[in-house]
């Protein structure tokens, strides 16, 4: 490959557990990939050492005091990389026109602006953020269709759908799809009771059986709230009605998700619970790159299982089943009351079971409008986000 098919990288949260695996992928590929932007919330030691060995031209930090202490480790080593901060230049930096690939990998709502700013200016988006399709769903996929922008499914079972699904031209009847088959591992605590469940600590549901990834992913992954807002991230990305996705509890991760289609076929995606591959795939589709991830060995496995989820356990998913069917803002309400009560897991401030409880709380009392523009999901977000808090303070007396 010549220099001119170079292609220029910015990454939306490099230092996180996405944003290191795109970094280690791109690292395979120096004739392919360059760095153009950095990015990350506080941790300017990580930034720093990641411009070291990346070179890129901007670093962003969204802390500006972090941003000062970023500054300083990159001219005491000579650096040319400039260093920014605030979303507005996260926003700026991604949508320039010398960006060719944007890896939107922040972490929840906080996510949003630069994620719309990279679909609207015509980027190829590896797209793992998932709240931010979860909050502006239709909005973005028109932001990306009126740029070219080419939105690249990267959660691993909406990777694993896209490479199921032979022609993206064609919709759900004329490719004869008959349902999505999404699956997941059921996380930490699928075989808790819930006398077990009332007393989780955070260090168990942080501990994901065979996915390493983020802490509020991780514990979206123990409630089941990750699997509800892959179904809506899987509706949004696929043009698909809720009944056309059933949720399958598959514990050892192996498959990724499938497509069964009218003639009785079932195509699946196998790999391994690693998300270098689903990155690799977005970054070169239609190519095929190395990623690093091992391929699987059949003669090793033990078997493969199935069940169907348990909404009574892990209300989560029903109350994302839920507020897809209501649609409008309610995604977002749903999202930003479910960023709160994670927090406040986090914190230890609630219980596992209070966490859903919370999220039910504020989907009933928040007032859903239509999702028309970015001003009203916005203030849905913000909304939804004080009656959370003003509901947690309640649990909390
Ligand atoms: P993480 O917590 O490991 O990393 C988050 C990144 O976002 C960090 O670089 C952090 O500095 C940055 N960030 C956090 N808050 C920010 C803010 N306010 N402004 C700017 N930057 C901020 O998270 P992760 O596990 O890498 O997940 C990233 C996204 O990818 C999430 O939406 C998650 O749902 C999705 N995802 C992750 C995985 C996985 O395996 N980790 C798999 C599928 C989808
Ligand atoms: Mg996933």
């Amino acid at each position: 490959m010549d220099v001119t098919s170079l292609q220029s990288v910015a990454i939306l949260g490099s230092t996180g557990s996405i944003g290191q695996s795109t970094l280690d992928v791109i690292a395979r590929h120096p004739d392919r990939y360059r760095v153009h932007m950095l990015s990350a919330n506080t941790s300017a030691d990580a930034l720093f050492r990641q411009c070291k060995q990346f070179q890129p031209r901007y670093a962003v930090m969204q802390n500006e005091a972090a941003a000062e202490q970023l500054v300083q480790k990159l001219r005491a080593d000579n650096s040319d990389t400039q260093v920014l901060h605030g979303d507005n230049a996260l926003c700026e930096c991604v949508s320039a026109n010398d960006v060719d690939v944007a890896v939107a990998a922040i972490v929840g709502a906080a996510g949003l602006s630069s994620t719309l700013a990279a679909a609207s200016s015509g980027k190829r988006v590896i797209l793992a953020n998932k709240e931010a399709l979860v909050m502006s769903g239709s909005l973005l996929m028109q932001k990306a269709s009126e740029s070219g922008a080419l939105i690249m499914p990267t959660d691993s079972e909406h990777n694993a759908i896209f490479q199921c699904i032979a022609d993206h031209s064609l919709n759900k009847k004329e490719a004869g799809i008959e349902k999505i088959l999404l699956t997941g591992s059921g996380g930490p605590l699928r075989n808790c009771s819930p006398e077990a469940l009332s007393v989780v600590t955070p260090q168990q549901a942080l501990k994901h059986p065979n996915w390493s990834m983020g802490p509020k992913i991780s514990i979206d992954s123990a409630t089941l709230m990750n699997k509800g807002l892959e179904v809506i991230e899987a509706c949004t990305l696929f043009s698909l009605e809720l009944d056309d996705i059933e949720v399958l509890i598959h514990p050892e991760s192996v498959i990724h998700s499938m497509v069964q289609y009218r003639d009785g076929s079932v195509l699946a995606q196998l790999g391994r619970p690693d998300m270098r591959t689903p990155i690799a795939h977005a970054l070169a589709w239609p190519e095929r790159i190395e990623s690093g991830v091992e391929p699987l060995n059949f003669t090793e496995m033990a078997g493969l299982h199935f069940e169907a989820p348990d909404l009574k356990r892990f209300p989560c998913l029903r109350l994302a089943f839920e507020a897809q069917r209501t649609g409008g803002t309610a995604p977002t309400v749903l999202n930003a009351a479910n960023e709160i009560a994670v927090d406040a897991f986090l914190n230890e401030s609630v219980s596992f079971l209070q966490l859903a409880q919370l999220i039910e709380d504020t989907l009933s009392y928040a007032k859903i409008s239509p999702a028309v523009d970015l001003t009203t999901i916005i203030e849905a977000d913000r909304d939804a986000r004080i009656l959370a808090k003003t509901k947690l303070d309640k649990l909390l007396v």
